[in-house]
């Protein structure tokens, strides 16, 4: 296949852009692909909602600039905070024309709070705005003629010169799995965007869906297009324990804005003995205090008591949690949630500039698996969304001007070679790849997880060696799935985290080694 732009995810990161795109010049080809089904993404479970100055009257572009840079503590890119922040309100009214929309009172935006925040200014939908938003951008991407969708055909490896006989320093496409036929595909492209998500399934517990395994990264890796602060991984500190059905589910910080306090096993609170902000403290601290009270524990979660939200709210502003513990037995308010912390968010990625470019010509990263300098060594709640949304119309314009430079010409993308190794069939080695999928995860949550140690460090990182060597062994001998492109992506991701952790001197943000504790 031969396209002008390929778009590797359906979040709202690849969507957004590829509205942009067919708004700017509905005469280009674009295609979008998924892993899974079209609404499938971090994005779907986003409940809290899109921090963005609304307000104008008590809030302020300087107030929200000034919690993102603390929430960054200290490796935020000021510039690209100023701009994401001043761009954001214009995105987010492209977003209601584009069909989403957000509770009201009184016709004014619905504010809420969230950690870190100074004031109230999360617009959201419910506790569903991550889903209400992908909808409406799925509804809108349906009108356009000119843009195709895949769902359920996986990036394999991005197409370079390494794959080329003529070199342009480019990136060229992609292989792809059609997971329906088994067959991997060619598409080339003379735009190529990353916007995979993250990689919150290499922990044990992640609020992430299991196909957030980092591919975009591990494939941007094998590019070796440049990757930062991979460490940087945010813990939500409020997920239910246990899973639901197989999957984790996240307790929003607005439970604990609305006033939910946390408890210890004995029933204390114990916020306040780590933070004056107690419940409301930035999401690494709160993901600290709950790890180190679990540590002192048999239990191994805590609890989080909402007996102080009055059931109405909990059904108005909360139904999805609501209705979920109902299901459980947890019946809200009287009784507490147990919670544990769990792996949320990769505030690094692939580094890319104020357009979401890479260092690899053609390549351009947007969202979660990016790192473009906004959040620095800690996201800010409910600044990802805006990001999506700032940085996809900034790569979609930027794309434009990208097509009319001197591109190699298409007798250039035929010479492209196929895949080889579609021959090869599957050895019983691949039914292994379960066991060395959970293991990985034990490893990053014991040793790579909220606190660290430079022996656990040293334990990890032998340890996922010898998995990537199996790994590429397996890989070298078998069909590709699925499931063995995630996993290969997940040891080379977990490898990076730990050798970039290891590589860090002192403690800062998400990032915390005992060892470094004066
Ligand atoms: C439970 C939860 C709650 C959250 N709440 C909030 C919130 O309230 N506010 C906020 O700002 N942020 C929130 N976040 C974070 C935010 O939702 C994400 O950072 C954001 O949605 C990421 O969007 P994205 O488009 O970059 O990636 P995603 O939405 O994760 O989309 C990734 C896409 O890439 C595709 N993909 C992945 N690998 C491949 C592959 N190999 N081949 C083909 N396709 C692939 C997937 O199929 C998917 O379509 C939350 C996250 C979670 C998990």
């Amino acid at each position: 296949m031969t396209v002008d732009v390929l778009v590797i995810g359906t979040g709202i990161s690849g969507l957004t852009y590829a509205i942009n795109l067919g708004e700017k010049n509905p005469k280009l080809s674009v295609l979008l692909i998924s892993k899974s089904d079209l609404n499938e993404s971090n994005t779907r479970y986003a409940q809290g909602g899109i921090a963005v100055v609304s307000n104008f009257n008590n809030d302020s572009f300087e107030k929200h600039i000034a919690d993102t840079l603390k929430a960054g503590a200290g490796s935020c890119n000021p510039e690209v905070v100023k701009f994401v922040i001043e761009e954001g309100h214009d995105r987010v009214q492209e977003l209601m024309k584009w069909g989403a929309q957000f509770d009201k009172t009184k016709e004014k935006l619905d504010l809420a709070q969230e950690a870190g925040h100074s004031e109230k200014r999360i617009v959201h939908y419910q506790d569903q705005t991550g889903q209400h938003i992908q909808e409406a951008l799925i509804a809108k991407i349906k009108t356009f003629p000119n843009i195709q969708l895949l769902e359920r055909h996986t990036l394999v490896d991005l197409i370079t010169d390494h794959h080329a006989k003529e070199k342009f320093n480019r990136c060229y496409g992609a292989y792809v799995i059609s997971q329906e036929e088994e067959k991997i595909i060619t598409i080339t492209s003379k735009i190529t965007i990353l916007s995979t998500g993250g990689a919150g399934s290499l922990y044990a517990h992640s609020t992430n869906p299991s196909i957030a395994t980092g591919d975009g990264l591990g494939a941007a890796y094998r590019a070796k297009v440049m990757m930062e602060g991979l460490p940087f991984v945010q813990f939500h500190p409020t997920a239910l324990h246990p899973k639901v059905n197989g999957n984790t589910f996240l307790i929003t910080e607005a439970v604990r804005g609305a006033g939910a306090k946390l408890l210890n096993s004995k029933g204390e609170r114990f916020m306040l003995n780590h933070d004056p902000r107690a419940e409301l403290a930035p999401r690494d601290i709160v993901a600290r205090g709950i790890q180190a009270e679990i540590e002192k524990q048999e239990e191994s979660y805590v609890w989080l008591d909402g007996a102080e939200i009055e059931l109405k709210q909990w059904k108005t502003h909360f139904p999805t949690i609501f209705t979920t513990c109902e299901k459980l037995g947890i019946h809200l308010p009287e009784n507490p949630i147990p919670v544990v912390p769990a792996a949320h968010y990769f505030c690094g990625g692939i580094k890319v500039d104020s357009n979401s470019e890479s260092k690899l010509k053609g390549l351009y990263a947007i969202g979660e698996c990016s790192a473009t300098g906004l959040h620095g060594a800690n996201r800010l709640a409910s600044n990802s969304l805006l990001e999506s949304l700032v940085f996809a119309q900034r790569a979609a314009s930027h794309t434009l001007e990208s097509l009319n430079e001197n591109l190699p010409d298409q007798a250039f993308y035929n010479t492209i070679p196929e895949w080889k190794g579609d021959a090869y069939s599957n050895s019983t080695e691949i039914k292994d790849l379960k066991n060395y999928r959970s293991e990985l995860q034990q490893i990053m949550t014991q040793y790579v997880g909220i606190f660290k140690t430079t022996k656990g460090l040293e334990i990890a990182e032998k340890r996922i060696d010898q998995l990537y060597r199996i790994l590429t062994k397996i890989y070298n001998s078998n069909k590709l799935t699925n499931g063995l492109c995630e996993l290969r992506n997940m040891v080379s991701i977990a490898y990076l985290i730990t050798k970039q952790s290891q590589e860090r001197t002192q403690n800062q943000g998400v990032f915390y080694n005992h060892d470094y504790v004066k």
